[in-house]
């Protein structure tokens, strides 16, 4: 069949329920996401139904047994939304509010990342409904390993390349890869991306993350005529990525002034002694009890006077009930989905710039590319290599989309959309239908 773009949109059926917008959940927010950005797209927007459907989407049962001989069941998933440009990636998070909206919206969204970026991948995510805090050590191996097993049949160096996130790390990276391995008979490096370095993860895929955030930040500040190194920081999650965004902003001379996470929010005007918290969190699990600073209630984080303000714990912080109240000139999204569409316009209105998720934490799916690359090759960079590279690639992406946001005056997340649907419904267009 032709498909010329003078071809008409196709009709589509109304989408199947579940994948319809479920009360604004994380999927309802991409859908609405996607609609804001239809109109800039030209011919290209007849395949942007294409967006709308995850491509394919598996729900497992993982189940195992505990210490004490029971046997619990677990609710897996893993989402491929799109594998136009390349195989699917994104991470695999363990925590007890994951739903299936949830993964699919974390799926979505790294497809746009992805795209922005312009790594050669497609965009996937999985999860597994639990708290990770109350298993053993066995039992979140057992758990890893049937659930790898589980999603074993789409996943693959050239499928789907899955990676940590919220609750999920090198050591349960280094299960997924010998489970996959011990699976198919030969050691695969590459299904899985952030793993220990002595196993064949990268230099740098630690810290990439938070490395983007403020790579991004910088860039942004030099743009809007805002000083880093006079800058007060305030930021919501203080973990791989929250952290070391915060490490490198008071490295830069900015004050890091308030942190709130799980178990509470802590305060001081003058900066907080970015080492010396990372410490305490490694030791006691959350900023909580730090003694060098001023308890505060957690909500009160959202009200302190300050000029970035970096949410990195989870989706939908920033919402109707306080976007109004914060201070900050800019906002850099280093957790995926933390600002929902009201919130958004909201900071808008207000002149607050915020800086999407899908540029502001792209760092780590670019290392993890670097780690996959690496991996294949068997040949490995050092850091500083990584980083180079990294900063680069952060650079380029978010000159492209500044440019974008200028010429069609929307916001930055709009451009983000724009620049990256534009490259997954070209490949999409390119490489046609099938049959
Ligand atoms: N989980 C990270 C993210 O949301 C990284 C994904 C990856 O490296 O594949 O971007």
């Amino acid at each position: 069949m032709a498909t010329s773009s003078s071809t008409p949109a196709p009709t589509a059926h109304p989408l199947p329920s579940y994948l319809q917008a479920e009360h604004l959940g994380p999927w309802g927010i991409f859908l609405q996401q996607v609609d804001r950005v239809e109109p800039y797209l030209g011919n290209l927007a007849r395949w942007v139904e294409t967006l709308k459907r995850p491509k394919r989407i598996l729900v497992v049962d993982v189940p195992i047994h505990l210490d004490d001989g029971r046997i619990a069941h677990f609710e897996g998933y893993r989402v491929q939304h799109n594998t136009s440009r390349g195989p699917g990636k994104g991470g695999v998070r363990f925590h007890q509010d994951v739903t299936l909206s949830e993964v699919m919206a974390l799926s979505a969204w790294m497809s746009i990342k992805n795209a922005a970026v312009n790594v050669p991948y497609g965009g996937a995510k999985g999860g597994i409904r639990v708290d990770p805090k109350t298993l053993s050590r066995g039992e979140l191996e057992r758990m890893t390993r049937r659930y790898t097993s589980e999603i074993g049949i789409i996943i693959g160096p050239t499928k789907d390349i899955p990676a940590p996130d919220v609750n999920t790390n090198e050591q349960i990276m280094a299960w997924m890869m010998d489970t996959y391995s011990m699976n198919q008979g030969s050691t695969a490096t590459g299904v899985v991306t952030g793993k220990p370095v002595d196993l064949g993860g990268s230099l740098g895929r630690r810290e990439a993350t938070g490395r983007g955030v403020f790579t991004v930040g910088a860039e942004a500040a030099k743009r809007i005529g805002l000083d880093v190194a006079k800058a007060a920081v305030a930021v919501q999650g203080f973990g791989n990525v929250g952290g070391i965004a915060g490490k490198l902003f008071a490295e830069a001379g900015a004050r890091v002034v308030a942190v709130q996470d799980h178990g509470g929010a802590i305060y001081r005007e003058a900066g907080l002694d970015v080492p010396s918290l990372l410490k305490h969190v490694a030791e006691k699990g959350t900023v909580a009890g730090f003694e060098h600073a001023e308890a505060m209630e957690a909500d009160k984080f959202w009200d302190v006077p300050c000029d970035i303000m970096i949410p990195a714990a989870l989706e939908q912080q920033i919402t109707k009930a306080n976007a109004h109240r914060i201070q900050a000139r800019m906002v850099i999204e280093g957790a995926n989905g933390p600002t929902t569409p009201e919130a958004d316009d909201i900071l808008h209105e207000r002149n607050v710039l915020v800086l999407p998720d899908v540029i502001a934490n792209a760092g780590g799916v670019t290392v993890s590319y670097f780690e996959w690359v690496q991996d294949f090759s068997s040949f490995f960079w050092d850091e500083d290599e990584i980083n180079k590279r990294l900063v680069r690639v952060m650079q380029q992406a978010f000159a492209g989309v500044w440019q974008v946001a200028e010429q069609h005056k929307v916001s930055l997340r709009t451009a983000t959309f724009i620049v990256a649907c534009e490259r997954i419904l070209h490949t999409r267009e390119l490489r046609g239908l099938y049959p």
